[in-house]
């Protein structure tokens, strides 16, 4: 099988909304702000690194938004630079947008690293990198958005980018796994405790998406071939596949959904070899 070539036509479900998705430069953030974009919404494009990639991103936000009649929102897309793994500038980051449009209605905490080494040998400066990025990161993007949802009759709606190995262990990755499985409870604990102010926080749990973060396989036919063959659904997802997901979570589609991980991984988790 393959991806489709093209999806069916949704109804805009963003309009004037306005988003925050961080680690979109590329990979599934990038994607999931051009969605976002294309669905009425405006956005701001967090990076920390390639400040070219970031404004790649911003152009296809503005043609998706030109192309899709919201010509206004196409001129209110920003790139905003921050690293999220330093407390400090993932908080000035928000304020940054608060400041620049009055309100902010999606937080998407989608910035994540991997890296592998066995958990004897890996080193705890690693450990900390790691989860500063994948989970203290989100958390204090999550808790600026949420005291902004608090202070307005609106509440707003956050979506974390987690993964299948959230439930999944991946041996060698011991500070993803931590981080990750760390994201699904913070979404569940966020979800319940806000879940009578009009905030709703949910999950995505990508399976193996064809992105930066998987060139060790991705670009090499066998290898490829490989972890094509452990997936039920016998290939790889695209970042558009999972920007579906992104988009239906953050909708009022989903009005009645909160605390809940979505697993996009063509049945990853069902064991189904
Ligand atoms: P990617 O490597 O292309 O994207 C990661 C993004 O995060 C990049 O834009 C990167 O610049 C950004 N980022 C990294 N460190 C950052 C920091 N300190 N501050 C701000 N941004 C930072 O890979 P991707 O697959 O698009 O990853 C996006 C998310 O999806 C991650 O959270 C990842 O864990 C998750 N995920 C991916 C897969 C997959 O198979 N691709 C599977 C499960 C989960």
């Amino acid at each position: 099988s393959s991806a489709p070539e093209s999806r069916p036509a949704t109804a805009p479900r963003l309009r004037s909304r306005h988003a925050l998705i961080t680690g979109a430069s590329r990979g599934i953030g990038s994607a999931v702000a051009v969605r976002y974009a294309e669905e009425g919404a405006v956005v701001a494009i967090n990076y920390s690194g390639s400040e070219d990639a970031a404004n790649e991103t911003l152009r296809q936000a503005r043609d998706a938004s030109t192309r899709a009649g919201f010509s206004e929102a196409a001129g209110r897309h920003r790139t905003i630079q921050a690293d999220v793994g330093d407390e400090r500038a993932a908080l000035a980051m928000v304020d940054d947008v608060l400041a620049d449009w009055g309100r902010l209605d999606i937080l998407v905490n989608n910035a994540g690293v991997q890296s592998e080494a066995e958990s004897h040998d890996y080193t705890m400066e690693e450990f900390h990198r790691i989860l500063n990025i994948n989970l203290t990161g989100a958390l204090v993007c999550s808790q600026a958005a949420i005291r902004h949802f608090l202070s307005r009759p609106g509440g707003g709606t956050i979506v974390n980018c987690s993964s299948v190995h959230q439930m999944i262990p991946k041996p060698g990755f011991i500070a993803y796994s931590i981080s990750k499985g760390g994201l699904g409870n913070m979404t569940r604990t966020l979800a319940l405790e806000y879940a009578d102010r009009g905030i709703r926080v949910n999950a995505v749990a990508p399976g193996a998406i064809l992105t930066d973060i998987n060139n060790a396989w991705r670009n090499d036919e066998e290898a490829r071939d490989n972890v094509e063959s452990h997936i039920p659904m016998g290939r790889a997802g695209t970042p558009e596949e999972m920007a579906s997901v992104f988009a239906f979570l953050a909708s009022d589609e989903a009005s009645y959904i909160t605390g809940q991980t979505i697993y996009a991984c063509g049945g990853l988790t069902l064991f189904g070899d």
